[in-house]
């Protein structure tokens, strides 16, 4: 199937018992069992649930993956990945990733004697120079929350293939360019994350999160994590997620419109210095982007020329239709401020570093009319002073 069919099709099934052509949200905790261990294959809902069993199938094809295990939310999905590991394995994680992972890992992870360490991978970086024996995973975010950096994910695999027994396991996070742009399982990658919560849902009306894999011997650790900690989703929000789901493709191809439009509009603006969006011919991995991405997502930040904090409060202040919240990939556009928002737990140093200056702007673009959002930012312009 292409993927447009898949999206409405894979794993979804007739309901057996009704015909019912939508999967039905199985609100149950539990199932009923004739003798122990004799039931319809569904036996307490943490474990198994038919609504949720219907999301990972179709998760699953979405990735071009075997199987898929959805949680609570794309953290839970990410806490499960670091449960792999045990007490002194390191992690390579590319520098530039979403403030909520790398809180995760320093606040949470690092105290059960696991070691990270952060390293630009959009840099073709030689992995020989930061691969020890004690390295066990290697986490990649691209795009990259929030400078939209790109790693070359088979370049990447083609350098970890020669540490084949240490079974480094890659990770990619797809949250910003949904399966609809990539799919990192075909490239290399052992696990993909997602942030369901963004292009997956589509709507802002759910937190959830999934993890899609190939190999049955890291599914079925992950299943015992997940069943054993829990952090999985209510059929309500596997529903909303499946529904969702059946208009990602034209969401995610709008998306990309109106970014196109947006980036020619922000060029143009005096005020606006270093636009980062790996659809721009100047964007320092444009190549790799162009190369496994078919599209350049609708996710794009920039800064002002003059870094002034003020005049970029006066911007996500002024906007309209771009809303000012957290979180992206919902059919409205989102305005935020990473420095203050979505990476605050970041230390201001490691920021700056990091190049998450205090103007930069973050805009989920949305797929409201093109030619209203350009308005909505021009207006907001005229009110810088
Ligand atoms: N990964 C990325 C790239 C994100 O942007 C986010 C949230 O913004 C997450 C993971 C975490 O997902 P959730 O908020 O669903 O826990």
């Amino acid at each position: 199937m292409k993927f447009g069919t898949k999206v409405i099709h894979s794993g979804l099934e007739i309901d057996p018992s009704t015909g019912a052509i939508i999967t039905p949200i199985y609100q149950t905790s539990t199932y009923v069992q004739k003798k122990p261990g004799d039931n319809l294959g569904f036996e307490y809902s943490r474990t198994a649930n038919p609504t949720r069993q219907a999301l990972e199938k179709n998760i699953a094809a979405l990735e071009n993956g075997e199987y898929c295990i959805c949680y609570s939310s794309g953290m839970g999905a990410a806490d499960a990945i670091i449960k792999l590991l045990k007490p002194g394995d390191t992690i390579i994680s590319n520098q530039d990733i979403y403030g909520g992972t790398y809180r995760m890992f320093e606040q949470v992870f690092s105290k059960f004697n696991l070691n990270f360490k952060y390293v630009d991978l959009s840099n073709n970086v030689d992995l020989q120079d930061e691969i020890t024996k004690k390295t066990k995973l290697i986490w990649l975010e691209t795009p990259s929350n929030p400078l939209m950096s790109i790693i070359d994910i088979e370049k990447i695999k083609e350098q970890v293939k020669q540490y084949k027994n240490q079974k480094i396991i890659i990770v990619v996070d797809n949250t910003f360019a949904s399966p609809v742009l990539q799919n990192p399982l075909n490239m290399g990658a052992d696990i993909v994350l997602h942030s369901a919560t963004k292009y997956l849902g589509g709507h802002s009306d759910l937190i959830m999160g999934a993890l899609v894999v190939n190999d049955i011997d890291i599914y079925n650790k992950l299943f015992l994590i997940t069943k054993s900690c829990g952090a999985v989703p209510g059929p309500m929000d596997c529903f909303l997620a499946l529904r969702g789901i059946k208009t990602l493709n034209i969401r995610v191809n709008e998306h990309c419109k109106n970014a196109i439009k947006i980036n020619d509009f922000l060029s143009q603006q005096k005020e606006v210095g270093t636009i980062y969006w790996p659809g721009r011919a100047d964007h320092k991995n444009h190549i790799v982007a162009k190369k496994q991405m078919s599209q350049f997502g609708g996710m794009l930040s920039f800064r002002l020329k003059n870094d002034s904090f003020k005049h970029a409060l006066q911007i996500i202040t002024n906007t309209k239709l771009f809303k000012l919240a957290e979180s992206l990939g919902g059919v409205e556009s989102l305005i935020s401020h990473p420095a203050s928002m979505t990476h605050a737990s970041i230390p201001k140093e490691e920021r700056k570093k990091n190049n998450i200056s205090d103007s930069l702007i973050r805009l989920s673009i949305g797929i409201e009319d093109g030619d209203d959002l350009i308005h909505d930012l021009k207006q907001a312009f005229k009110k810088i002073t």
